[in-house]
């Protein structure tokens, strides 16, 4: 891409004077580099123009990519550009950002393209708004109106002409009472131009009194605004303050009349983060997740495009927007996995923002309690700069960390609740004070089978387990989604003596909860049970006013939460994360881990984490106990050197997949037959896949793997091309990979 794109500079450069009657067009198709067409006469093109083209018997929108075209159409077969949308055209940046991603990742352009212009809505002229007012002259007695329409009339006695949907929100009633006043005549409509003034974040609102290691680290972070490209680290424990430090080089940023992207993983379930972010600038910022409607994506997208949004807050796709003038990226909890997008194009957002600011020249904040070894590693080479708050807010202590020996301490057959864990529990309760249990795994059960003849009961679309989940009823495939009610009998031996739940999920852990403390009011957490941001919000409440004694949760019971009774954690598994054995598991154990535990005593209340383990000398488990992230890191850093992995070496996974399992090997094959054989260059592979049958395709997987200073997008590309694939079958290309299954 970046070739071509410099020939066709040289090409521009060459023929001046000519009339640049060619022009490449990038259309959001995961096919091909662009197609040539034709500039009609009358029309005037630059690079980044939404433009009209035809393709087959269909007209898209596309992108001019380069002008002058690359001449790869003969000049009969060229079609003319139907014609150029009156809409800003596509940054520079942007433009330059959608290349690199698509060379760095191995996606077709058009495939990225189709991320930064996910919304065409927005590109069409806005239309203006209808609003209602009050008509003239209207008797509105005579119309004998219902309370919920006189509310309306009220309503719009003293104020201009509104939207139905605001008049609605405001008067308390449907938009259809408002629709029947028009109708009635009682209301007279009126076109208001469209208004795209989301509120406007305001930097001059004071900001807490920062400690003094918290205003050196925000003059740190501020300093950079508007000094060109800065990669940071910001690194603390939590609580120790780095939202209210990074909120100062937001708020620098806006003084600066820049915009600002906050990237947060899953940012629609942080209803918190919206609060403090309201509280401190005195608006919500613009989100951007999937969560949107389309109405509110086209709005967003024309705020953000016309500069009026000041902050975006989004998760990975926000970094494809528009910006005219982003000034400021600040990416928090850095370390989440959550960045990294598996489906379509695979990216790391995390790692593409650094991309982004490094060609829009600004700087990039990365925050996070427990930093990627990626991140780390950069920093110990110079690359990123490191901003460190020490310590937590106010002389928050940290909490005390303890592991239980469970070959000591075993808790009945069928329970999980080691007598430590239950009587640190009690303790809590008597108190008054609350407490969480942490168990990554949904449902009730992981696996369910036979009590006659121990036939498991699997996914007929997938390798793997159903998972019964008692509350509602069904067995459920976590990887595709399939369910079922538990069958009647055992599909394998045809008795009817029932089957055994083997393994606790968290619904399993609640009705331990139930038995061992009647007394107690608890809330299950896990993202099947609570539906939604509202649904998280009202959590976050009763468990704020103490509503919940006991917060039974997966995962997100350790996003950001700050609840100040919350005094006790536990976690039924600590040796969970660390089975999978793949190459993050320690690392991404230690994250999570240590992301609960700073759930407790967060306030004036000391708090106490208990961490159930059969392998209290795990690595993992001792860097916990003895609070020393850092030499977890060294450790983890030694082993990572060693075996050349990442961030000291490369990786990129290929899946192969298909429903014919004979194709599917097949391709697989030849690619290991075709391994690129080179110093520094390694594959292994094929193999069937961890879930060898996903959704019904079957999978292999080959992993490359190259020193660090080998670029592997070439020898991928090198050996892809040598290799001809049916097209039943897909080659799926994950550089830098996460997952391995
Ligand atoms: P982190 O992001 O590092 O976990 P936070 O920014 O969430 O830390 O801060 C933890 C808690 O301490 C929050 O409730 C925050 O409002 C409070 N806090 C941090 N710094 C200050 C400060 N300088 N003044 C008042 N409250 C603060
Ligand atoms: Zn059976
Ligand atoms: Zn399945």
């Amino acid at each position: 891409m970046t070739d071509k794109t410099a020939s066709a500079a040289a090409a521009t450069q060459h023929d001046k004077n000519a009339t640049l009657a060619r022009v490449t067009v990038l259309l959001p198709l995961p096919i091909g580099e662009g197609y040539d067409y034709r500039v009609p006469e009358g029309l005037d093109l630059a690079e980044g123009d939404f433009v009209i083209v035809p393709l087959g018997r269909r007209q898209m929108l596309g992108v001019v990519w380069a002008l002058g075209g690359s001449g790869d159409i003969a000049e009969a077969r060229l079609k003319d550009v139907v014609g150029r949308l009156d809409a800003p055209p596509m940054s520079t940046v942007l433009r330059r950002f959608v290349s690199w991603v698509a060379a760095y990742t191995l996606a077709a352009p058009g495939q990225v393209l189709r991320m930064a212009m996910s919304v065409p809505a927005a590109l069409e002229p806005a239309k203006p708004v209808v609003a209602y007012r009050l008509a003239e002259g209207f008797d509105i007695e005579g119309l004998r109106p219902s309370a919920a329409r006189r509310r309306v009339l009220t309503l719009l006695r003293d104020l201009p002409p509104l939207p139905a949907g605001d008049i609605a929100r405001e008067a308390g009633v449907s938009s259809g009472v408002v629709k029947g006043l028009a109708e009635a005549g009682a209301l007279a409509t009126v076109l208001l131009p469209p208004s795209l003034r989301p509120p406007v974040p305001d930097p001059a609102l004071p900001g807490p009194d920062l400690s003094d290691d918290q205003r050196s680290a925000a003059e740190a972070l501020s300093g950079g605004i508007g000094g060109g490209y800065s990669a940071t680290l910001l690194d603390g424990v939590t609580g120790s303050g780095k939202t209210e430090v990074y909120f100062e080089a937001i708020a620098a940023a806006l003084r600066d009349n820049r915009q600002v992207l906050v990237l947060l993983p899953e940012i629609a379930l942080t209803p918190h983060w919206l609060e403090r972010f309201e509280a401190r600038f005195g608006c919500r910022p613009l989100e951007w997740h999937s969560e949107l409607t389309q109405a509110q994506r086209r709005d967003g997208w024309r705020a953000v495009s016309e500069g009026k949004a000041g902050v975006v807050v989004g998760a990975r796709s926000a970094l494809f927007l528009p910006f005219p003038d982003l000034g400021l990226i600040v990416v928090d909890e850095e370390h989440e996995p959550a960045f990294k997008q598996e489906e379509g194009v695979t990216y790391n957002a995390r790692d593409m923002a650094v991309v982004r600011a490094h060609l829009g020249e600004i700087p990039i904040v990365l925050v996070s309690a427990t930093p990627s070894l990626e991140t780390v590693a950069n920093v110990e080479a110079g690359r990123y700069a490191k901003v460190t708050l020490p310590d937590r807010f106010a002389g928050a202590a940290l909490p005390m960390i303890q592991a239980i020996d469970m070959r000591a301490h075993r808790p009945a057959p069928g329970r999980w609740l080691s007598p430590p864990l239950v009587e640190a529990m009690r303790g809590t309760l008597e108190a008054g004070e609350q407490a969480v249990l942490f168990l990554n795994r949904r449902g009730y059960a992981p696996l369910t089978l036979c009590g006659s003849c121990g036939h498991r009961l699997g996914c007929p679309n997938c390798t793997a387990w159903l998972v019964e989940h008692r509350l509602a009823g069904r067995l459920q495939c976590h990887q595709c989604g399939y369910t079922a009610r538990l069958p009647s009998e055992c599909p394998s031996c045809q008795s009817t003596d029932g089957f055994k739940a083997v393994g606790p999920g968290v619904e399993r852990i609640a009705e331990e909860v139930l038995h061992t403390f009647p007394e107690a009011r608890f809330a299950v957490v896990a993202s099947d049970t609570l539906a939604g941001p509202a649904a998280v919000g009202e959590l976050l409440r009763s468990v704020r006013e103490r509503e919940v004694d006991i917060l039974i949760g997966t995962q997100l019971v350790a996003k950001g939460h700050h609840f100040p009774l919350l005094t006790l954690v536990g976690v039924i598994d600590a040796d969970l994360g660390l089975m999978g054995g793949d190459l993050r598991a320690a690392e991404r154990t230690y994250q999570i881990l240590h992301q609960v535990a700073g759930r407790a005593g967060r306030a004036e209340h000391p708090g106490r984490v208990l961490l159930q383990t059969y392998d209290p000398d795990h690595k993992v488990l001792k860097a916990l106990v003895e609070g020393d992230r850092d030499r977890f890191l060294e450790a983890e850093a030694d082993d990572r050197r060693r075996a050349g992995m990442p961030p000291y070496g490369r990786l990129a996974g290929l899946i192969v997949s298909g429903a014919d399992q004979r194709l599917v090997e097949a391709v697989a094959l030849r690619l290991g037959r075709t391994a690129p054989r080179e110093e520094g260059v390694r594959v292994l592979g094929p193999a069937p896949a961890p879930f060898s049958i996903l959704r019904g395709r079957h999978r292999c997987r080959l992993l490359l793997k190259t020193a660090k200073a080998i670029a592997i997008q070439p020898v991928l590309r090198r050996w892809l091309a040598q290799v001809e694939v049916p097209a039943s079958v897909r080659v799926q290309v994950d550089v830098d990979p996460y997952s391995f299954l």
